[in-house]
């Protein structure tokens, strides 16, 4: 591990000594851009360790910690945790994480948290090295938001608008953070907070950004990702 985490899912061909080392990715799109799909994809493809802040969020909530009852208050409004919260959660998870590839899922969601990431990985010596932006078109992330089902008993969460859950056979309800109104609040924070942090990212030249505009197969995004993420190494 380490290193050359990218070259290794690269065919030989592709390696040559101009190649960038990419270790340190972060991946940004909207709600329900299917990020949480192509997160997966990411880490297993390039050896990446994830980190999501809403997982880590949830964790210390279902864990009942002081970090957690402080995040719940913001998260149950559909509201950003504040910066100083989230930055020091992932400073610490970074300082512990310092020799792993590592796939930053959800943050940085704010120029201000940006900001501190990249002073926080310049003061170990290192930066943010690839932003990989899912640019998901509007039209098709509300399709998907009215389609997407979760399940209250087991969590799990489903795509086509199942009525029962496949998994336990549960009634399944629409997210709480999927309703309308929330959604609505979430793509607004999205636009006005979140969008700037690509374009922090892209004056560094450091964004590689996947167009979609059809409603098509994961693993064909994955696919568009991974022959983008090639090119931008080779660059
Ligand atoms: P989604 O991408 O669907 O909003 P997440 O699981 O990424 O879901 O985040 C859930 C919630 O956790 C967010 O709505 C927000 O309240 C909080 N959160 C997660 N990451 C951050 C962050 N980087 N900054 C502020 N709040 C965050």
């Amino acid at each position: 591990m380490g290193a050359a985490v990218a070259r290794m899912a690269l065919p030989n061909r592709f390696v040559s000594n101009t190649m960038k080392t990419l270790k340190r990715f972060v991946l940004v799109g909207a709600p329900a851009s299917g990020k949480g799909t192509q997160s997966s994809f990411l880490s297993e493809t390039y050896d990446l360790k994830p980190l999501s802040t809403g997982a880590l969020l949830r964790a210390e909530i279902a864990a009942g910690s002081q970090l957690g009852l402080e995040a719940k208050k913001y998260m149950d409004a559909a509201m950003f945790v504040p910066d100083e919260v989230v930055n020091g959660i992932v400073a610490k998870w970074l300082g512990e994480n310092k020799d792993c590839g590592c796939l930053l899922d959800g943050y940085p969601r704010t120029v201000a948290q940006a900001e501190t990431l990249d002073a926080n990985l310049s003061a170990m010596g290192m930066s943010v090295d690839i932003v990989v932006y899912l640019n998901v078109a509007l039209e098709l992330i509300q399709a998907r938001m009215l389609r997407r089902k979760a399940c209250p008993k087991c969590g799990e969460t489903t795509r086509n608008g199942e009525e029962i859950c496949p998994k336990c056979g549960s009634a399944m309800i629409v997210r709480s953070d999927d309703n309308p109104e929330a959604f609505a609040k979430r793509w607004k924070d999205y636009e006005t907070l979140t969008v700037p942090v690509i374009e922090h990212y892209r004056a560094q030249g450091k964004v590689v950004q996947i167009d979609v505009t059809e409603e098509g197969e994961p693993s064909d995004v994955s696919a568009r990702i991974a022959a983008a993420i090639r090119t931008y190494a080779e660059k």
